[in-house]
Formats: C-alpha cells, structure tokens, sequence
C-alpha cells in the first residue's frame, strides 16, 4: 500500500477552459443548446448530451480536433508541478467526464505524454467519432460517463490518502470522498453548500506549493 496519490480533474482545472463545452459551442449546428439545458436539468445524463451533442457536428474530422486543441492551453504551473510529481515519483491520474482524445490531443502539445488518464473514450474510424463510456457507474448520483467516486473508491485499496483536485460538477461526487481536497469556482460552491472541507486554490502555484511544503517537510510528518 502506498502512502497516497493525486487524482486531478481535467476541464477548467488543467486545461484553462472546458475543452468539450468550447469545441461543441464553435462548431454544432443545430439547436445543442437545448441539449446542454436537458443535461442541466437533469433529463439527460452526461453521456447521452455528449453523444447527441457530438451528432450536431459537421465533418468532424482528426483535422478538425486538432486545429480546435491548438487554441486550448492549460494552467501555467501544471508543467512545473507535473515535473516536481514526476521527479518525487507520486501517483498522479486525470479523471474526467471528458474525452481521453481531446485530453491527450492537449497535453501532448505541452510535451506531456505519458500521463495517466481515467476518462471517456473516444477515437476515430475514419471519419466516425464513437464515444465509449468504461468508467460508467450507473449507481453514481452524478450519472457521468466517468463516476470519480467509483474511481476513487477503487483506487482506496492502493492508497491510504487521496488528494483531490477540481473545479465543478463533474467532482461533485467525489468531494466528500477524498482525503484533501482542493477546490475551486462551482465545487468550492457546492463544498460551501454542503458543508464539505476544502483547501482553496487559484491555479496550480497552489498545488505545487502545498506538495513542495509538503516534500520538505519529510516522511516522518503526516499531512
Ligand atoms: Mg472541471
Ligand atoms: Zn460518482
């Protein structure tokens, strides 16, 4: 069993913006915005919304995904922290209700290639875009293609802390689970709300800080 691991969101935590939400809003034809209203009400589960919003998409295309992923960026200290992570050799996984392929598409553009994903999958048969969902758990309140509280409930046989990093609904789930977690925006809302314990951060200067304080202050001390 190993001391502990760092499970982080994706969208509007690494990557500055909510990559899915930006390319459907650029480039669905059709009325998706009802479709984005029906999953915010609850009448559509995330899964459904993404496969129907993913319909309203002409000529989607590797090409197109990718000029989309070059005007995406991500939190300026994630590299620097991943280093640091690397370098410590910690467990670090993204879990995500978005897509393994868009995710990928981003951090590789950052030099950041072998980062453990947990997510949605997605890939392409020649111009076929199919969406797979195997981190479903049709128990979750969520109702996400990606349960994090099944992930993380998982990954408790292997780790005695879990540190959690997010920033909005898709972590809703997961919030009372970890051991730490750092919130911010819509789940350092919903934490307020629900009387949920959580570390505030701005950006990944925050995350990094807190883990180099941390490595310093040596094995011996717990926290
Ligand atoms: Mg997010
Ligand atoms: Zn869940």
């Amino acid at each position: 069993m190993k001391d502990f691991c760092i499970l982080s969101d994706f969208d509007g935590t690494i990557s500055k913006k909510d990559g899915l939400y930006t390319f459907i809003s650029q480039y669905a034809q059709g009325d998706w915005q009802t479709i984005e209203q029906n999953w915010a009400d609850g009448k559509i589960d995330s899964k459904e919304c993404l496969i129907e919003e993913f319909k309203l998409i002409p000529n989607l295309s590797e090409e197109l995904i990718a000029k989309f992923i070059e005007t995406l960026s991500i939190d300026e200290y994630f590299k620097d922290f991943y280093d640091y992570i690397l370098e410590r050799q910690i467990d670090f996984y993204v879990v995500s209700d978005g897509i393994d392929y868009f995710i990928n598409g981003i951090l590789k553009k950052y030099g950041l290639n072998d980062i453990k994903i947990i997510s949605n999958h997605g890939e392409f048969n020649g111009n076929d875009f199919t969406i797979t969902f195997p981190n479903d758990n049709p128990d979750c309140v969520n109702n996400a293609g990606t349960c994090k509280c099944a992930i993380l409930n998982n990954l408790r046989k292997k780790y005695k802390k879990i540190y959690y990093i997010g920033d909005g609904v898709s972590d809703y789930c997961v919030a009372d689970k970890a051991d730490v977690l750092f919130a911010k925006s819509r789940l350092a809302a919903f934490c307020q709300t629900k009387n949920i314990k959580y570390t505030k951060y701005v950006s990944f200067k925050d995350i990094f800080e807190f883990f180099m304080c941390k490595g310093q202050r040596g094995k011996g001390v717990k926290g």
